[in-house]
């Protein structure tokens, strides 16, 4: 990190307790990169559904909901919208709403109801460009959790290590700390006073959860936070927020939405492997063909 970004984060934050000191500056250069825009969504590091869709002879339109949807973008999509085999909307804006207002209460109901309307005129006007029964998905990434305990991370520290004996390093994201190199093992003494904050995850946890990556980049243990617990300040968001997500995908709030042309199925259970995702997705172009 240059310089000058160091001293506008430490000027922007003076008098805070936000901290560089926890930043896993050694881990840094074993972490995966991707230089490519988020929405190149052939050329991910690893290959998508949309991949398939190209190789099948597929063509496909993403379409992203905003937050606050402005004329410019609605005009976007009516420019993107061109003959496609599958059209797929992602519900983006109900992240950055909930974010802002939590789940509960009127709060989330106008973005909602805005976010609504955006999609409801993309597929009227899918609809006269593609024709009735075009293939079509509507996606979130997750649900939202209303934040209720806000943490600093200095506190739950202090509570798993002394000054002299440390991981060698750590790095808090809104709702887990990864830690690199633990050493000595923690007592279940040190343990159970944290657990009302949340746990580190089992290796069945971590398997069931599908984060057992065996390598060491993403943290090789992680302490995850019981719903409703954030990490504030993290090293991911300088703002309070009042939703998050990123808690144990068992938690009901956790739960994202996937609706196709085929249908909507409500399932109980979490596990919902990428193949029966992607499986789903191309069925939905594949049925009218
Ligand atoms: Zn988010």
């Amino acid at each position: 990190m240059s310089k000058s970004i160091l001293d506008t984060i430490l000027k922007a934050e003076r008098g805070s307790r936000l901290s560089l000191e926890n930043v896993p500056i050694a881990e840094l250069p074993n972490f995966v990169y991707h230089t490519e825009a988020p929405s190149n969504l052939t050329r991910l590091g690893v290959p998508t559904v949309f991949n398939s869709l190209s190789d099948m002879g597929k063509d496909w339109r993403y379409v992203n909901i905003p937050f606050m949807p402005t004329a410019r973008q609605r005009a976007a999509v009516s420019l993107a919208l061109s003959h496609c085999d599958l059209l797929a909307v992602y519900i983006g804006g109900l992240d950055a709403a909930a974010h802002r207002v939590g789940r509960d209460g009127q709060k989330l109901v106008d973005p909602l109801r805005r976010i609504d309307r955006f999609v409801q005129s993309v597929f009227k006007e899918a609809e006269e460009v593609l024709g009735k029964g075009f293939g079509w998905v509507v996606f979130s990434d997750h649900g939202i959790e209303t934040v209720s305990n806000y943490v600093d991370p200095m506190k739950l520290r202090q509570a798993l290590w002394t000054r002299d004996i440390q991981p060698k390093s750590v790095f808090f994201d809104s709702t887990m700390m990864r830690v690199w190199g633990l050493e000595p093992t923690l007592s279940s003494r040190q343990l159970n006073s944290v657990e009302r904050l949340g746990h580190f995850i089992s290796p069945g946890e971590a398997s069931r959860f599908g984060v057992d990556f065996r390598t060491p980049e993403f943290g090789q243990q992680i302490f995850l936070l019981n719903p409703g617990v954030v990490f504030h300040p993290s090293y991911v968001s300088w703002l309070r927020p009042k939703g998050m997500h990123g808690y144990s995908p068992d938690v009901d709030s956790q739960f994202g939405v996937l609706v196709s042309k085929l249908g909507c199925e409500i399932r109980s259970d979490h596990s919902h492997p990428m193949s029966d995702i992607k499986r789903l997705v191309i069925e939905s172009v594949v049925a009218d063909a």
